[in-house]
């Protein structure tokens, strides 16, 4: 464990919490994802994993919960959504009648947005569907598109609740939803959406996995974390800001 730690200095001070946490990543093969996935990283340019990413996708990929904090820009989207890929490949298909196998829950549109178009770089070769869903405009055509069926769903907290009580509670539904991601948890909070995120997560069988992301992590949003996730791991990168 010594070694451990030394290799988590070296790449770029990670601090650990929480039990029988995976070694960090050194390079991206690794990590056992598929060569799709390796493929669109590649074309990216994305050369290693960023700290973050190397001690997170490893302990999400072992299917513990975690709570991963690290500044803006360190690379966090990739950090949940390369779990998320193996996480799905390694189900079977979706049925006809089934809802998505994932939520990815963000405080606004426009980062709504950016988490559904980093996504659908890797979704086409994938062959998986990507579905956001988010507030400000209608809510028809957000309708069409989850009913045609998605693997992920990209939302706004009470664009979702909305959807979920669309049409009497037909337009999805959670029963295969294993994978939960609350994106900017810290935002997320600011922004007073703390009762609508519980409501929803809530309402995601208990065996689910969760996972939870933020640049900083104040003292309140410990609780939250308490709420809804289940022996977490606690990844944090640069010291922590409050
Ligand atoms: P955060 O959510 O932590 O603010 P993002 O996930 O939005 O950060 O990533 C920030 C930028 O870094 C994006 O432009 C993304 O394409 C890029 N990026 C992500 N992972 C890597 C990587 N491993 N190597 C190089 N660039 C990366
Ligand atoms: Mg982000």
């Amino acid at each position: 464990t010594e070694e451990v730690n030394a290799l988590r200095e070296d790449l770029g001070s990670i601090k650990v919490k929480g039990k029988n946490c995976p070694k960090p990543l050194k390079s991206w093969a690794q990590c056992g994802l598929s060569a799709k996935v390796l493929d669109v990283i590649k074309k990216c340019g994305y050369e290693k994993p960023t700290p973050i990413q190397a001690q997170a996708i490893p302990a999400v990929m072992c299917g513990r919960d975690l709570i991963g904090i690290a500044r803006t820009g360190s690379g966090k989207t990739l950090a949940f959504l390369l779990p998320l890929f193996r996480h799905i490949l390694d189900q079977p298909p979706l049925n006809y009648e089934d809802g998505p196998i994932s939520f990815i829950l963000s405080p606004t549109r426009e980062l709504a947005l950016q988490i559904y178009a980093e996504c659908k770089k890797f979704c086409k070769p994938l062959k998986l569907r990507v579905v956001c869903v988010y507030g400000g405009t209608g809510i028809s055509d957000q309708i069409a598109d989850l009913k045609r069926g998605a693997e992920i769903v990209v939302c706004t907290p009470g664009r979702m609740i909305d959807m979920l009580g669309a049409n009497n509670g037909k337009v999805t539904n959670m029963r295969r939803v294993t994978y939960v991601v609350l994106d900017e948890a810290d935002r997320m909070f600011d922004m007073g959406f703390e009762p609508q995120v519980t409501k929803i997560v809530q309402m995601v069988r208990p065996d689910r996995q969760t996972v939870m992301f933020s640049a900083t992590f104040p003292r309140q949003m410990e609780a939250l974390a308490r709420k809804i996730l289940s022996k977490p791991i606690e990844v944090l990168v640069g010291g922590r800001s409050v």
